[in-house]
């Protein structure tokens, strides 16, 4: 019998999130290929927003994000009024799983979803229900059946990581017109700025036309801002009413809603890195295939190459590591014999086709 304090049973079947390791004990230059961070790191115009702000850190930071806010609102054409933001993304995935989760609240996920959804899920006291999918794609229909009167969320991260799949915008609508009205669709778009399918929608559409969808975004992929923990979404007044009621008063730093507010503005950033992701993606793509490597479509900033077996991916990491190279084990999402790739800049790239050719010949 212990007398020390002690957590709810549920906290403790929660795994740590793994996050994707930045260095290599003994190498003099490391290639970080693991956290699907923005190819070009920060945008100028955010670095010279977070050097001038720097003196005015002292004091706490608007609370409300006005100016983020209204910044977001116009750039992508949205009411202000409807955007909540926080330390990230994952900061607002955790406050809806406990708004609208909790003990007798089941979540459902796809079986190689977002880990956070799951983490945050258990954390809530909901129980989360993994739906298999379908050739590595969300199987809409599996989640539909799984959904019972106890569902209170679901989670769609579209594209989805680590797979790379994307579920179409008519899809999703259909999919939301089939939900239950109770339940609450969370898209979860952290890669929307990477898409270039003409069938695809962040979600703010479905957002407008239903009073029970959310969409999530984030400052931490193509903005290059991960380090700053800055994410927003855009939901119906009642939601939104709920996550001010719920979220930490001063969530986003003085220096973040600064760096974000900028780079929004940065000319030719968003148009730049997509261009050169789109081009580099098919790079990575097409000479880790020309190596005799399985790539997994992927429509994001990163690739899931698919090794067959765990020894394989392993042995695979490892001789990449060799060279200093870091990629992304993605056991935790039941995929062991994959691993997943970002696309870094042109040269990290030609390093990382080069390194996993090296590897299927001597490997
Ligand atoms: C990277 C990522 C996020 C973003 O997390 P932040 O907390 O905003 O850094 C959210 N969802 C998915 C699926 C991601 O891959």
């Amino acid at each position: 019998m212990t007398t020390g304090p002690s957590p709810r049973l549920e906290i403790l079947n929660i795994h740590p999130y793994v996050a994707g390791e930045s260095s290599i004990a003994g190498a003099n230059r490391t290639i970080k290929l693991s956290s699907n961070e923005g190819a070009f790191g920060v945008p100028p115009v955010a670095q010279a927003a977070i050097q001038a702000a720097i003196t005015e850190s002292f004091r706490y930071p608007d609370g409300g994000c006005e100016a983020l806010r209204a910044a977001l609102g116009k750039r992508w054409g949205l009411d202000p009024q409807r955007i909540v933001c926080g330390a990230g993304s994952d900061d607002l995935l955790y406050q809806l799983c406990h708004s609208y989760g909790g003990p007798g609240r089941d979540i459902v996920m796809s079986a190689h979803g977002f880990t956070i959804y799951e983490i945050a899920g258990v954390y809530a006291g909901s129980k989360v229900i993994k739906v298999p999918e379908r050739d590595l794609c969300t199987d809409l229909d599996a989640m539909l059946a799984a959904v019972t009167p106890s569902t209170r969320l679901v989670f769609i991260a579209n594209p989805n990581n680590p797979t790379g799949s994307m579920v179409s915008a008519a899809d999703l609508a259909r999919f939301r017109s089939r939900l239950p009205e109770h339940v609450l669709l969370v898209i979860d778009a952290a890669y929307a700025e990477y898409v270039d399918r003409d069938d695809y929608d962040a979600g703010a559409d479905l957002v407008d036309a239903s009073g029970n969808t959310v969409m999530t975004r984030t400052f931490s992929k193509m903005f290059g801002l991960g380090g700053l923990r800055i994410g927003w979404c855009y939901a119906p007044v009642a939601v939104v009413d709920v996550l001010n009621r719920v979220r930490g008063t001063f969530n986003v730093s003085v220096l973040g809603q600064a760096a974000a507010t900028a780079a929004l503005d940065e000319p030719g950033w968003m148009e730049a890195c997509k261009a050169h992701n789109t081009q580099y993606r098919a790079v990575l793509t097409d000479g880790l295939r020309a190596a005799g490597i399985k790539v997994w479509p992927s429509v994001g900033n990163f690739v899931l190459a698919d090794f067959g077996t765990v020894e394989k991916a392993n042995a695979a990491d490892a001789f990449l590591r060799a060279r200093g190279i870091i990629v992304r084990k993605v056991g935790a999402y039941g995929l062991s014999h994959c691993l997943r790739i970002t696309i870094g800049t042109a040269e990290e790239c030609g390093l990382l086709v080069e390194g996993l050719t090296a590897f299927t010949h001597h490997g």
